[in-house]
């Protein structure tokens, strides 16, 4: 008879190989996808075994994946065979794949005319997130703003409070950030810096682009309903390009002030596991990835992906689409 097609659509949080999958019924029924995928479900009458298709891949057949339940029984079970041999999952910002990835409802969020998700880059210390978000700015200052930071140390010379930074007490600060007021907020030399989610509000409902560079940690806070933050990872590219384009760049002085001091060795090794590191605990979340070998390119893909943002419906968890 004629069967109704659900409208769910998950984005997978894990990788799937049904020919190495020991228990799926039939493993030519298998349905094989990647982590980020975007999938129709098209049904989720068995316990155990969904039937979808990739969004891409509309006319395909659809296949056989495990159901939710059964892959939080897998991960659950792995993680309980790993137990105390794996002292790298101790580490507690692993907290964030304690939440068990497995599938996530998503559907198409509509730009909406004068209102901008903010553009988040995250990636490891010295890729360059930093850089590609004050070009964005340079781009046209009037349409990409960063909020004025919060700090709490004293003003220097020179500085004008609400221009470098917000001025506040310790005390003040504490109490935010405790309140939940700060996206993110970090500690440098004993004293206290920090983003407030107001500022970042002000800037969207200024109808700008508000563009952040936090560190990683700060996802867990940003990925909101309220933000709908677009989410990119500035990657590093493989080591030798890495080494070969910064040492140009020096050469060249393309980069700023920031960017244009000589890395070591160890702190390349250290930018590309680093990433790596971002990759596996967050990389499901990342609506795009940008890869900063050669800075221009990189930029370009960053201007071209705030296009894309104004223009096209995209992939947002189904909860931020009303
Ligand atoms: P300074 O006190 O010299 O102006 O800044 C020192 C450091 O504070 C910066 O290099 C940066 O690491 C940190 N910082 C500045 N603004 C922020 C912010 O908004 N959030 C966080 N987490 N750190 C910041």
């Amino acid at each position: 008879g004629a069967q109704r097609e659900s409208k769910v659509r998950v984005r997978a949080h894990f990788d799937y190989n049904p020919d190495v999958d020991p228990y799926i019924p039939c493993k030519e029924a298998g349905l094989a996808f990647q982590r980020g995928d975007v999938l129709h479900i098209v049904a989720q009458d068995d316990a155990y075994w969904w039937q979808a298709r990739k969004e891409h891949e509309r006319s395909a057949r659809a296949g056989l994946i495990p159901s939710r339940a059964l892959q939080e029984r897998r991960i659950l079970h792995d993680r309980s065979q790993k137990d105390g041999t794996d002292l790298d999952s101790k580490q507690n910002d692993d907290f964030d794949r304690e939440q068990i990835a497995t599938y996530e409802e998503v559907a198409k969020l509509y730009p909406r005319p004068g209102v901008f998700r903010p553009v988040v880059l995250i990636g490891a210390p010295g890729v360059g997130r930093n850089e590609l978000r004050r070009r964005l700015i340079a781009r046209d200052p009037e349409k990409f703003r960063s909020p004025v930071p919060y700090t709490t140390r004293p003003m220097r010379t020179g500085e004008v409070p609400g221009r470098e930074y917000i001025f506040v007490a310790r005390e003040k600060m504490d109490a935010d950030i405790e309140a939940g007021k700060f996206v993110e907020h970090g500690e440098y030399k004993g004293h206290l810096y920090g983003t407030s989610s107001e500022s970042v509000k002000s800037i969207v409902n200024a109808g700008c682009v508000c563009v952040l560079s936090p560190h990683y940690q700060a996802i867990k806070t940003l990925r909101t309903a309220q933000l709908k933050p677009f989410l990119i990872h500035v990657k590093p590219p493989e080591l030798d390009l890495l080494k070969a384009t910064r040492t140009e760049a020096r050469a060249k002085s393309t980069f700023d002030e920031a960017n244009a001091r000589s890395f070591t060795d160890e702190e390349f090794d250290d930018m590309v596991k680093s990433a790596e590191r971002i990759d596996f605990l967050y990389g499901h979340f990342f609506d795009v990835e940008i890869v900063n070998g050669e800075l221009v390119n990189a930029f370009e893909q960053l201007v071209q992906n705030v296009e894309r943002l104004e223009t096209e419906p995209l992939w947002a968890p189904s909860m931020w689409v009303q």
